[in-house]
């Protein structure tokens, strides 16, 4: 269960965004492990179960799966002991009431809020990208269903992380630089300042 040592991460933003990448990079360096929901979700599609067959076509349709069945997968999640010292949430949450879920979570358990990451790139690089990386749900339309899914839900995501914690990052620039800001912003967090293995860095204000 995650115990409050170290820190939960949260990256949003929108598809294509990197936020897989940093996630792994993240994860690599801080020696936590990085939650994408939607690989948790492709495995149980890939596993041929009859909720797999359900996600599928959630996932094709390039709609959101429930806020319910998420939040569960997160809560069963968030219990593994490899979550003990933090973690990077990668797509989760996606909606007010995931977050809301995630903070009633966290509070309950007498924990700190998440650090959050909101990943800023053009639509322009994001439709890019996506087409480039060629995964089932990345056809033209779902990719474009998605991009609207992911701006109707995005700015009240974003006025309820506001003054929490809530840092806006630009991320068109190299993995590299994208990793050094958000680890130049963590290493001013006490939870993380306080761990030995990571290195420090000084911040700039963007
Ligand atoms: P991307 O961010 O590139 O769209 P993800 O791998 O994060 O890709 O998500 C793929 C799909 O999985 C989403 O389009 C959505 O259908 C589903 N999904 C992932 N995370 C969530 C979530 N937190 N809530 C609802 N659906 C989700």
């Amino acid at each position: 269960m995650y115990a409050g040592g170290g820190n939960l991460i949260v990256l949003l933003g929108p598809p294509g965004a990197g936020k897989g990448t940093q996630a792994v990079r993240l994860s690599a360096t801080l020696g936590i492990p990085a939650i994408s929901t939607g690989e948790m979700l492709r495995r149980e599609c890939e596993s041929g179960s009859v909720l797999g067959k359900v996600v599928q076509d959630v996932l094709n349709s390039g709609q959101l799966v429930s806020d319910d069945l998420m939040n569960r997968v997160i809560a069963s999640r968030l219990r593994e002991c490899d979550c003990e010292n933090g973690c990077i949430l990668d797509g989760y949450p996606r909606t007010v009431s995931q977050a809301r879920f995630l903070d009633r979570l966290l509070k309950e358990a007498n924990l700190p809020r998440p650090i959050v990451f909101d990943f800023q790139v053009e639509t322009d690089e994001v439709v890019e990208r996506l087409n480039m990386r060629g995964r089932t749900d990345d056809k033209p339309r779902t990719i474009r269903e998605r991009l609207k899914v992911y701006r109707q839900n995005a700015s009240k995501l974003v006025r309820y992380y506001s003054g929490k914690q809530y840092y806006r990052i630009r991320a068109g620039g190299t993995p590299e630089e994208v990793s050094g800001t958000l680890l130049r912003i963590l290493s001013c967090q006490p939870a993380l300042r306080s761990r030995t293995a990571v290195p420090s860095y000084s911040v700039q204000t963007a």
